[in-house]
């Protein structure tokens, strides 16, 4: 009898050297490490209106970006927004394959600088590989030590820019400096702080290939006309040294590879697109004096049916990617037409529910009410209060209130009509608020206004 298998579900992780890569598309993902990280760095410093550009305020529950301010009312903007990221990353997608995973992705970001951190401390691929090898002693100590340290300062720094937009930065600053965080910033800036170190310094390609979900369902969005990375096995096979255009076997594909494969092998869940291959094969191939693009991006059609660049080109437009386009052009048209007919007023009218319509001292019939009024500019705006809808219906309380820049208030409102100029029981009347500098800044709210039996 057969003795049992067992199949281990678990591998350990085998560490990876990725050898430092220069070219086209190594260039580009620095042009997109910087990009990201001044715009995420340097954001939250930017003044506007005398307070900081882009605040999401959570305690006031107001977010702030340059000259718009979002209330709670407001978050169907945020949701639509997320709705249009998803969709241009569909979108993208469905075109250039996985080239937000290998070019701006945060995981890919981080990783590419604590790198560049890892080699200007430790050395090149070679030398990490000795320094990992070697013996404990005072100069792998020390060189690790000082890894360790860079990478936990800047992954500090990430944590503390990320709730710099939670709080106002600069007062955050302050409290850095005298070590006075409340515990909710201890929290989030440690969080913050440790999510950077740990999946940029220890688990980089494994946060790609086991822990995000993009990479779980990013191969529906392909299909046979996607770019993707890909290994021109016509052109490159069989694999010998002096195989004049083909592949020389020099596998530096594989070893500037982040995720540690071999794209020779096909297409692979593990490739994040980076493009890394691509510009090792180049390099190689300008140094035996062959035409590059052994290694390029491609399509899957393009590698079978023998398509050149124009056919590529063509298929780009097919009815997938032009129903996407359509879609998330109408949707932003949408989108900013709407921010931009937004009132930058708001008013809830809430009726006093412990007094219903009354007869008051001069025989008139009266109506209590709240209005709950959101001043949503950044300028201080008188308004005048008006109600129509009944014959002589008029404005008892001050009819003029005047809100700070973003102030909410609860101002009491009591409508008076004479008797017998409304049908007893309830009317439906309407509330308009208007400021006075500013006619187009109005709102009108139906109300009920009772007359008693
Ligand atoms: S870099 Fe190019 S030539 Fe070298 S092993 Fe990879 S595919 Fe072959
Ligand atoms: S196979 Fe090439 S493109 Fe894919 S992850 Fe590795 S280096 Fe990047």
């Amino acid at each position: 009898m057969n003795a049992p298998q067992v199949i281990k579900m678990y591998a350990a992780r085998e560490e990876i050297y990725p050898r430092e890569i220069k070219g086209r598309y190594a260039s580009l993902r620095w042009v997109c490490v910087w990009l990201t990280q001044l715009a995420f760095y340097g954001l939250p410093w930017l003044s506007w209106n005398g307070r900081q550009a882009v605040l999401f305020d959570l305690a006031s529950r107001k977010f702030y970006l340059f000259g718009l301010v979002l209330w709670p009312q407001d978050f169907i903007y945020l949701a639509v927004l997320l709705v249009m990221c998803a969709w241009l990353l569909f979108l993208v997608t469905a075109v250039a394959g996985r080239v937000w995973c290998g070019f701006a992705c945060p995981q890919t970001v981080y990783t590419e600088i604590f790198l560049w951190i890892e080699r200007k401390i430790e050395g090149r691929r070679s030398a990490r590989i000795a320094l990992d090898r070697q013996p404990p002693s005072l100069k792998k100590f020390s060189r690790k030590s000082a890894k360790h340290l860079a990478w936990g300062a800047v992954a500090l720094w990430t944590g503390f820019s990320f709730v710099g937009y939670f709080t106002p930065i600069r007062m955050l600053g302050t409290e850095a400096l005298t070590f006075s965080f409340g515990p909710w910033e201890w929290f989030w800036v440690l969080f913050y702080s440790f999510a950077t170190y740990g999946n940029a310094g220890w688990m980089r390609e494994q946060v790609c290939k086991y822990m995000c979900p993009y990479a779980r369902f990013q191969s529906a969005m392909f299909d046979r006309d996607s770019l993707i990375v890909t290994y021109d096995a016509k052109r490159g096979e069989p694999r010998n040294p002096r195989s004049e255009g083909g592949c020389i076997d020099c596998s530096m594909c594989v070893q500037v590879c982040p995720t540690g494969i071999d794209i020779r092998k096909g297409l692979q869940y593990e490739c994040i697109g980076c493009a890394a291959c691509i510009d090792a094969c180049n390099s190689v191939m300008d140094k035996v004096a062959q035409p590059r693009g052994l290694i390029r991006y491609s399509t899957d059609r393009a590698m079978a049916e023998g398509l050149g660049a124009r056919d590529i080109q063509r298929r780009a437009l097919r009815p997938r990617v032009l129903i996407y386009t359509g879609l998330l052009g109408a949707v932003a048209l949408a989108f900013i037409a709407a921010l931009w007919l937004r009132t930058p007023l708001k008013m809830d009218v809430i009726r006093d529910r412990g007094s219903m319509g009354r007869e008051v001292e001069d025989g008139k019939i009266e109506n209590v009410y709240r209005l709950q009024i959101m001043n949503t500019t950044e300028a201080p705006h008188t308004y005048r209060i008006r109600a129509s809808g009944i014959p002589s219906l008029n404005v008892a309380s001050d009819a003029e209130v005047t809100l700070a820049p973003t102030e909410t208030r609860a101002v009491p409102l009591r409508l008076r009509t004479e008797h017998g100029k409304a049908q007893k029981g309830s009317n439906t009347i309407e509330i308009t608020l208007e400021a006075l500098d500013d006619s187009a800044i109005a709102v009108h709210e139906k109300a009920v206004f009772i007359v008693p039996r």
